[in-house]
């Protein structure tokens, strides 16, 4: 997206992000800025780093180096702000990671009623409003197990939206499912982001990637090697390592 930049400030922002597993150099040199309401997809082969660049973001993961701002403030570095700001930042992996003990109302209106301070009665109307958004209302008193993969994740972004999230960030949400239920999660996400949501998706669904991305970054090796529309990305590749790894994923 061409912008004007003039008051306009990013949601989240990296600035020089640098990360080592030990010797391994993960993050190199990493900057980046997500607009509101832009939808970034990240595509890379396994182990570029794609995972770890999201954690860091909301710091399930630390940096070793560099800053990483959300709206313009620095990532707080522990306690109730932190919970907060990760509450902020909806995070969708690719195992479903809802509470099994719990049902799926529950798995919902946890975090409202914990975090936000919410009443209970108004944590599951908002929490039924969601469900009903993701289609899976009348599961609602089920716990996870008795749900397919893709309600389930279906289930895990309604519970990342409960929290008002300022963005969302998905890690590969389909990688894990069946192929008939990926386009059930895939078709949530188009419709959230049509509603204005930012979002930073990993994912390896090129045509969804067309469909919804302003912006796609390619990693490899720790790097974002590549940046541009879906269009240039996907049909003008400009680095042999784009080209390969579109090549190896037809
Ligand atoms: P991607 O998501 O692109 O597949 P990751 O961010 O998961 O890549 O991993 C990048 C590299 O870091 C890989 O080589 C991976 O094995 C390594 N790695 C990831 N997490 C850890 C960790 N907690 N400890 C050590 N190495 C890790
Ligand atoms: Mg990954």
């Amino acid at each position: 997206m061409t912008q004007n930049n003039q008051g306009k400030e990013p949601i989240i922002e990296l600035r020089h992000v640098e990360k080592h597993f030990g010797d391994l150099h993960v993050l190199k040199d990493i900057n980046l800025e997500v607009d509101r309401g832009e939808v970034l997809v990240v595509i890379g082969p396994s182990g570029s780093g794609k995972s770890t660049m999201c954690r860091t973001i909301n710091r399930l993961e630390t940096i070793d180096s560099g800053e990483i701002l959300i709206e313009g403030k620095p990532l707080p570095q522990e306690g109730r702000e932190l919970t907060q700001m990760r509450a902020e930042l909806g995070m969708v992996f690719q195992s479903f990671n809802l509470f099994a003990h719990m049902t799926i109302l529950e798995n919902v209106t946890l975090g409202p009623i914990q975090v936000l301070g919410m009443k209970k009665e108004e944590a599951e109307k908002v929490a039924m409003d969601l469900l009903t958004r993701v289609g899976v209302a009348e599961q609602a008193n089920k716990v996870p197990a008795q749900l397919s993969g893709g309600q389930q994740q279906r289930v895990a972004i309604a519970r990342s939206l409960a929290m008002h999230p300022k963005a969302m960030l998905f890690d590969e949400p389909t990688s894990a499912l069946d192929p008939e239920m990926i386009n059930e999660v895939l078709d949530v996400m188009v419709k959230l982001a049509r509603e204005g949501m930012t979002m930073i998706v990993v994912t390896h669904e090129m045509n969804f990637a067309r469909r919804v991305a302003d912006r796609v970054i390619f990693m490899a090796d720790g790097q974002i090697v590549e940046t541009g529309t879906p269009d240039e990305f996907f049909d003008h590749p400009k680095t042999e390592r784009a080209r390969d790894f579109l090549n190896s994923i037809k």
